[in-house]
Formats: C-alpha cells, sequence, structure tokens
C-alpha cells in the first residue's frame, strides 16, 4: 500500500528507486495512476460546526431573549393562543435564520476555498505549474520562496533553502536544508533532507521527491492540532450587536414605560402587560441578523463573480471605505507578458524585428557589426540564457514556457535570435547560483562548458543595471573589453527606461578557479558587461479607465514597484497615475526621510520605484498616518508584513507565493488592477445594502412601538395584539428585508467619495429619516384604527384594519428604502425581482390572511371591507409622498453645499 520508508535515512537514489521515480519527473498517465491510487493530495477538510452548535446559535440573539420574555409572560397570563403564536415564531425564526446561515457560511467557505495552491513539478521532462492536490509520491517538486512545501518530500537538491518549519515544530527560526541522510531515530526537526507539508521556504531554492500526500504526511498526523479557524467578528458585525443590543435596550424600556404608564392611567395590570408584550414583539427586529448575514454572503459572492475572493470577511465592508490603492506595477497594472524589445550592446542598439517575440533583432547602426557579427550581443544573450531559471521549450501547439516572465522573455529572445537555450544549458553544466530575489535584484550562475583549453568556468550575471554595473570593471565591445563607463551604461538604461521598458543588465566573468558544487558564491565583482535588454510589458486592457473610475469615486491610485523610477514613470504616465510633474520616490531617498517626512511626502507623491518590501511597508504605514484607507497588493514572499499593516491586503491567485496569499484579506483570480477597483465598488454595495436593510426594519419597529404608546396614552383598546404584530414583523417584514439584500448597485456608487471608516450602520440623514418614517406611518395607523373603531365598534374589525395599513405601508416603504438619496421614481421596480416578488408574496399572504377562517382564527382578524381598503391605502402612500419629500430636500441641500 502505502510506501512507507524511513526516507529521511535513505540516499536519495534509494529513495528515487523506491518510489519508481527520477528527477525529471512523473510522466502524466503514471502520475495519473498514483493519483487513482493514493487520492488527492489533501488534508480532510475541516468539518463545518455541528449542525445543533449553529441552532442553538439562532436563540443567543438579545432580540430573541426579549422574546422568550415575550412568550413566558403570555404564558403566565394565561394566554396561551398567544404564547403559541410566539413559540411558532421563535421556532421558525430558528429554522429560517438556521437554514440561511448554514446557507450563508457554505457559500463563504466554498468561495474563500477558491484560491487553490498551486505547485511547481517536473512532469513528463518539463517544468509545470499543477493544482497541488494533484500532486502524487513520486513527483518532483520545485521549492522558492514564499511557497508553502505542498506534500512531504525527501529533498533531492539545495541550494541555501531555508525553511521555516514552525508550524510542525514550534522552531520560528528557519533551518537549513540540505540533501544529507540523517540516523532513523531523528526527530523531524532533525530530518535535514526532508522538507514537510506545510513548511514555509524563506530562501534559496530546492528540489525534492514526494514521499507522501495528504492525511499521510507529517502534518496530517498533527492536522486537528494545527487547524483551528478563527472566525473573526468583522466590524460591522461589532456594529451590528452592539445596535442589537441597543434596540434591545430601547424597546425594552419603551415597553415598561407602556406597562407603567397604561396602569397608571387606569389600565387594568392584565391589559398593559399584553400590551407590553406585544410592543416588545412587534419592534424587535428578529430578521435583522439573518438578513445582516445574508448581505455579507452576497457581498463575497458578487466580489467572486468579479475575480475578488475575500478571504476574511471584514474586508468586504473595509473595501467599501478604501481611499488608496497601493498597487504593484509587473502583473497587476501590466500585463506581466513581457517581451524583450530592445537589446543595447556596446557596438550597437538592435530592435525587435518584427512582431512575434521570437522575430530576431535587427541593427539600428548601419556602420555597426550587425548581429550576426557582434559577439558582444551573442554573450548578452547567452548570459541571459545562462543565468536563468526559467524554461523555454518548443513543442507542437507552440512555445511551452514556465517561469518568471521576466526569465521566459529573455529565453524566447534568444530563441528568436538563433540561439538554443535548451541545448546552451545543456553544453554549460551549472556547478553553483544565486538565484534572483527582489531584495538582491540580480541572480548569477558560475557555468562550466568544456573547451578546447578543458573545463573552462564562467560566472553569469543578470539584474537590475545599477545593480550589474557596479559589480563591473569591464564593457565587453568588438574590440575587446575597455574599462566601464557606468554613466554611458546607466543613460543606455535610462533611454530604455524611459520607453517604458524594463530594463536587466548582463555581465560574465571568467574564472581563473574552479568552482565545486555547492559552494556559496561571494558577490560577484569585477565583470564585464554583455548588453542591456530592454523588454516591454503592455499595460491591461481597462486599467486606464479604471484608475479614472476610482478617482472619481475618491479612491486615489498609488504604483509601488521594485522596478526602475524611469520605467515605473513612463509607465505611470500612460495610465494616468499621479502627476507627470511630481516626481518619482525611490526605496534609496526613502531611506533619508524620518516617518514624519515621508507622511508629507506620500501626501502628494503617487509613484513609488525600486522599494523593498520594508519600504513598501513603510509606504503603507505613512498612508495610514495620513488617514487613508489603504488597500495594497503584494506577491513576493517579504511583503507580508505590508499586507498585514494594510486596511486590505490584496494578494495574487495566479503569480506570487503562498505566503503573501495567505497573509491577504483578498486574492485577486486574474491578478489584475481592475478587479480591485470593482471589489471597491462591490463593498459600497453591500455596505449600502446592510444599511437599507437596517433602516427599513428600524423604522418600521420605530412606528409599531410609536402607534402602541399612543394607543396607551390616549387609552385606547390595544392597536394590534401580539399574534398580529407578530404576523407582521415576521411573514410580512421578513419577506421583505432579506429581498433588501438583493438590491443591485445604485447608479452613483461610484460617484460620492468612500463613507468614512468612523460611520455608523445608519448615517445621520437616516436616523432622522428612521424617526420621521415612524412617525409618520404610526400617525396613519392610529388614524386608521380610530376610523374604523367609530365607524364599526367592534375592536377586532378595527385591528385587522390597523394591521392592514401597517402591512401596505411596509410594502411601500420597502420602496422607499431602496435608495437613500435618489428619487423612487427613478429606480426601476423590476430591478430588483427578488424584492418585487417579496412584496407582491407579502401582500397576497395578508389577503390570504384576513379572508381565510384558520389564519382569521389565529390571528383573531376580520375580513375588512373594500370601503376599509379605499381608505388605507391613499393614507399608506402618505409614506412615500413623506419621504420623497426629505429625499428631495436634502438632495436639494446637498447640491448647495
Ligand atoms: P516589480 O515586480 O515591482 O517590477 P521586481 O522586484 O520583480 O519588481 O524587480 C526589480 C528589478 O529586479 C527589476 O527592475 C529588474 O531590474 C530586476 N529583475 C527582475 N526580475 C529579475 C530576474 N529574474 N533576474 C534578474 N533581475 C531581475
Ligand atoms: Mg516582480
Amino acid at each position: 500500500m502505502y510506501p512507507d520508508s524511513p526516507w529521511h535515512a535513505l540516499g536519495t537514489d534509494e529513495v528515487l528507486q523506491r518510489l519508481d521515480a527520477d528527477e525529471h519527473g512523473l510522466h502524466d498517465e503514471e502520475a495519473a495512476r498514483r493519483l487513482e491510487r493514493y487520492g488527492p493530495n489533501r488534508l480532510d477538510d475541516q468539518p463545518p460546526p455541528h449542525p445543533f452548535v449553529v441552532l442553538l446559535r439562532q436563540f443567543t440573539s438579545p432580540l430573541i431573549f426579549i422574546l422568550l420574555g415575550a412568550a413566558v409572560l403570555t404564558l403566565a397570563l394565561a394566554e396561551y393562543l398567544d404564547a403559541a403564536v410566539i413559540a411558532v415564531v421563535l421556532v421558525l425564526n430558528a429554522t429560517i435564520g438556521f437554514i440561511q446561515e448554514r446557507k450563508a457560511e457554505g457559500a463563504v467557505r466554498a468561495l474563500m476555498g477558491l484560491v487553490v495552491p498551486r505547485a511547481r513539478v517536473m512532469r513528463n521532462g518539463h517544468e509545470w505549474e499543477i493544482d497541488s492536490r494533484d500532486l502524487v509520491p513520486g513527483d518532483v517538486v520545485l521549492l522558492e520562496p514564499g511557497a508553502r512545501v505542498p506534500a512531504d518530500l525527501r529533498l533531492l537538491w539545495v541550494n541555501t533553502l531555508q525553511i521555516d518549519e514552525s508550524l510542525l515544530t514550534g522552531e520560528s527560526l528557519p533551518v537549513n536544508k540540505n540533501t544529507q541522510v540523517v540516523p532513523e531515530a531523528s526527530v523531524l526537526a532533525d530530518r535535514t533532507g526532508m522538507a514537510f507539508t506545510g513548511a514555509v521556504v524563506t530562501s534559496g531554492r530546492g528540489r525534492g521527491v514526494v514521499i507522501a500526500t495528504g492525511n499521510h504526511t507529517a502534518l496530517g498526523d498533527i492536522a486537528g492540532l494545527v487547524r483551528s479557524e478563527v472566525t473573526e467578528r468583522t466590524p460591522l458585525q461589532q456594529r451590528m450587536d452592539r445596535l442589537s443590543k441597543l434596540v434591545g435596550v430601547v424597546v425594552g424600556v419603551a415597553a415598561a414605560v407602556a406597562f407603567v404608564s397604561g396602569v397608571a392611567l387606569g389600565g387594568s395590570v392584565n391589559d398593559m402587560f399584553l400590551t407590553a408584550v406585544a410592543l416588545a414583539v412587534a419592534a424587535i427586529p428578529e430578521g435583522l441578523p439573518v438578513a445582516f448575514t445574508i448581505t455579507l454572503a452576497l457581498g463575497v459572492h458578487r466580489m467572486a463573480r468579479r475575480e475578488a475572493i475575500v478571504r476574511r470577511l471584514p474586508a468586504v465592508e473595509t473595501l467599501g471605505s478604501t481611499t488608496m490603492i497601493g498597487s504593484d506595477k509587473t502583473g497587476t497594472l501590466t500585463e506581466n507578458r513581457m517581451t524583450v524589445t530592445v537589446l543595447w550592446t556596446a557596438a550597437d542598439r538592435y530592435r525587435l524585428a518584427g512582431e512575434s517575440p521570437t522575430s530576431g533583432f535587427v541593427a539600428s547602426n548601419p556602420d555597426g557589426p550587425g548581429p550576426d557579427n557582434d559577439p558582444g550581443l551573442r554573450d548578452a544573450l547567452t548570459g541571459a540564457v545562462l543565468s536563468n531559471e526559467a524554461e523555454v521549450v518548443r513543442t507542437e501547439e507552440g512555445l511551452h514556457t514556465a517561469g518568471d516572465p521576466t526569465e521566459v522573455a529573455l529565453l524566447v529572445a534568444a530563441l528568436g535570435a538563433g540561439l538554443e537555450p535548451e541545448d546552451l544549458k545543456e553544453q554549460h553544466r551549472i556547478v553553483a547560483e544565486i538565484p534572483f530575489e527582489s531584495e538582491r535584484r540580480f541572480s548569477a550562475t558560475v557555468c562550466e562548458h568544456a573547451t578546447d583549453e578543458g573545463l573552462l568556468h564562467v560566472m553569469w550575471v543578470k539584474g537590475a543595471p545599477e545593480q550589474v554595473v557596479a559589480m563591473c570593471q569591464s564593457l565587453a565591445t568588438p574590440q575587446g573589453p575597455v574599462p566601464v563607463d557606468a554613466e554611458l551604461i546607466l543613460d543606455a538604461a535610462r533611454t530604455m527606461a524611459a520607453e517604458g521598458l524594463r530594463v536587466l543588465a548582463t555581465a560574465r566573468m571568467d574564472l581563473d578557479h574552479h568552482v565545486t558544487p555547492g559552494d556559496t558564491l561571494p558577490q560577484p565583482d569585477g565583470l564585464t558587461l554583455t548588453g542591456l535588454h530592454g523588454m516591454m510589458d503592455p499595460p491591461r486592457v481597462g486599467v486606464r479607465e479604471a484608475i479614472v473610475t476610482c478617482r472619481r469615486a475618491g479612491v486615489d491610485v498609488a504604483m509601488i514597484t521594485g522596478d526602475h523610477a524611469v520605467t515605473a514613470s513612463a509607465i505611470a504616465a500612460e495610465l494616468g497615475i499621479g502627476h507627470p510633474d511630481i516626481p518619482v520616490l525611490t526605496g534609496a531617498e526613502m531611506m533619508d526621510l524620518s516617518e514624519e517626512d515621508l507622511v508629507k511626502r506620500v501626501d502628494i507623491c503617487r509613484v513609488f520605484a525600486r522599494v523593498s518590501p520594508e519600504d513598501k511597508l513603510r509606504i503603507v504605514k505613512a498612508f495610514r498616518l495620513r488617514g487613508d484607507v489603504v488597500a495594497v497588493t503584494g506577491d513576493g514572499v517579504n511583503d507580508a508584513p505590508a499586507l498585514k499593516a494594510a486596511d486590505i491586503g490584496v494578494a495574487m491567485g495566479r503569480g506570487g507565493t503562498d505566503v503573501a496569499r495567505e497573509a491577504a484579506d483578498m486574492v485577486l483570480t486574474d491578478d489584475n488592477f481592475v478587479s480591485i477597483a470593482a471589489a471597491v465598488e462591490e463593498g459600497r454595495v453591500t455596505f449600502d445594502n446592510v444599511r437599507k436593510v437596517t433602516f427599513f426594519l428600524l423604522s418600521t419597529g420605530a412606528a409599531t412601538i410609536l402607534a402602541i404608546l399612543m394607543g396607551v396614552w390616549l387609552q385606547w383598546p390595544l392597536i394590534m395584539l401580539p399574534a398580529q404584530l407578530l404576523w407582521l414583523n415576521l411573514v410580512t417584514n421578513g419577506l421583505q428585508d432579506v429581498a433588501l439584500a438583493f438590491e443591485p448597485a445604485e447608479p452613483g456608487v461610484l460617484d460620492r467619495p468612500p463613507r468614512r471608516r468612523r460611520e455608523g450602520v445608519l448615517s445621520r440623514v437616516l436616523w432622522e429619516r428612521t424617526v420621521l418614517s415612524g412617525v409618520v406611518m404610526a400617525t396613519g395607523t392610529l388614524v386608521m384604527f380610530r376610523w374604523e373603531l367609530d365607524r364599526s365598534g367592534s375592536d377586532s374589525m378595527a385591528q385587522s384594519v390597523a394591521l392592514t395599513t401597517m402591512v401596505v405601508f411596509m410594502a411601500l416603504h420597502v420602496g422607499n428604502s431602496r435608495a437613500e438619496t435618489q428619487s423612487i421614481l427613478r429606480i426601476n421596480p423590476l430591478s430588483n425581482r427578488f424584492l418585487f416578488v417579496a412584496a407582491v408574496v407579502a401582500m397576497s399572504l395578508h389577503v390570504a390572511a384576513l379572508y381565510l377562517p384558520p389564519t382569521q382564527y389565529v390571528l383573531r382578524v376580520e375580513p375588512i371591507d373594500l370601503a376599509a381598503w379605499v381608505r388605507l391605502v391613499p393614507i399608506a402612500a402618505s409614506i412615500l409622498v413623506v419621504v420623497e419629500l426629505d429625499k428631495a430636500v436634502r438632495r436639494r441641500r446637498a447640491r448647495r453645499r
């Protein structure tokens, strides 16, 4: 069955043999067979919370406590029908809440799970990126900084590989890895020749063969211990909790006031108890928690549809108040599809011959040696190939490429110029290397190749021009090396950068001594510069427009890149980021700035170049000090602190590292800036909808409290019975509040400034409108009650009319709630079909309840006559008129300001 050997105590050859594998990886058919046999590489999912727990949770809201109290009270008063109705409502509410919450949680969980971990493997002799769930024992996995080890590996090859195994061993310092055999009895932490699932590569490179997957891994053994998921309450949820408590207190006080003042005015204790219960029951917005959960879940869903996967729920609402987006350049603002279009050598400046990246190069200097006779050109291309971790192979379907797009571009250029990268790499065996890391800005290899004079060792370096030039002593020319003029080279690089090109320099050096494999290379020095490679990376389609939209919406955009200042500013100008007259701030300049000075600079500066991850962290903090709500992107190993420090950390689903993705609040499935802008929009819509639901529920609650209190003070009979109020609250109201969660974006969502972060669930305008509409609806209901009581002399007829008035009020008021400022006449009633249907269904249910005997009995309602309808509909319509007037006045005032 499962290959079970003391892998750490076996030599690599033995390991490969036992796994029936080799270092070039498995073939697809074999991998498929093994997948069948060993199952997917996945730890058993964390079970969702037990259904019973979720059910119990439905009864823990302060709002429900009051209802429970009401049920007990009515029971004590021997009002069995009311008690039964309250009980039914409690059960119904719990059931609906239970179903909705499970569904919403399931959906959110599924969406968050969309970010699948990927693994770089060798398959069929080439490098591929696959879903890490498809890994099988025998697969050869490549490790690079920022990656989480996707399965348990026996390491075959390492280069200064360091891994953080704290997840398994608790040891927080990264450990050095090698390929050595250790005694069988060694503990996990001492098995240096192994890499275990879940550990994080902090630096270096490595290659290992999978020896165990899924639950058979070391992590699988202890998985139960580490997989404790903390579900945090979002700020909005916390605010909602506070609001619920507040509402609970207000309702409690109102009920007490009704009781005390009613008794004081001479009402019977029994009656006044019932009134107080009715009031509590009516005013409690039990639907609020459920509607809120649904709104957030829908927000997450809508963002996912627009390529933004929310990993932490608070992001949904924070996005809505974002004021600054700090974006990477490469890959997010641009395509990350690089093409070398300019090649500079001491002899000439070559240009790509045609449209295709493989079309070769043409000279621009007629007196130059030409591309075929320039040894510098050949050396530059060779260097770019040999100090390169990417892979490009010709296949029947075209080029198969794997690796960093920058490096791929160099290989493709070499291919176009007539070099065969695969052959070159075969002739030049790598004996030592310094792999590229963003902080270092260069990479180097020492290759060994056979010449007539025997084996020759050459060091090949490529990297950012400033970096490489500093390590150079001479410049390669057709006439042989000459002393390098750093200014001349950097000028040439700047000219290329000014065209928006990303520039890399290449250099070489013949070594007079041999390097032994595994030696750590010292910092290169005394090199000969061979050339400059300028690559074009077109801006992504739609980014320019998205930036304009962001600006209009009060969200500023900054570019934060590791690239050259001149390249950055050329691309920024093309995309409309920042102002052309405000200079780019570089990481080097930032070093001399204090935190206060930096805050002053970020006030105007929008393009940051040659920044390291630490600089990025400082920039994020400076923006936050300035008062911004910052969303920032990051992809590297060391970007995690910046992502965490930002209000919204954004990582890339395709490019980027596992570490960055895990630190992020949101992951873009398409790596595209446009998706960030879309998420900001959806964040606003979600918050708007939470607001709409809350406003609707609170204003109807206010209406019922007022109506009942007024009734008590006027010493009228009870306006509505508890059961009727529950009907109103749960059936007619409950349908419509949930439907409000489905409101589409208001047309102006991106034309107004971001919501201030401290602003509560309801704005002041909405609080005032809550009171206003509460008064109008209460008055209307009281008027109809009195009218019907005087006319028919029947309490229950009057109650039925009052209840119906309230139902119609709500069906209309839900329309008011759809927009904060916009006139209802401007909103298409069908643009939220759920709401339209909910309103129609609620009305139909109520009409049915009025005229069908069973509900007449339970709710104690009477069939009201046509005349009553004719009177109550215009009265109910008053809520439309009043709220419309309120909106118009406020729009007017806003315009004058
Ligand atoms: P960004 O992704 O923001 O453009 P990077 O940190 O990836 O910035 O790159 C910074 C600089 O390092 C680039 O401008 C380039 O000069 C150099 N560079 C990028 N990729 C490589 C690589 N694979 N090898 C050598 N140098 C590189
Ligand atoms: Mg990069």
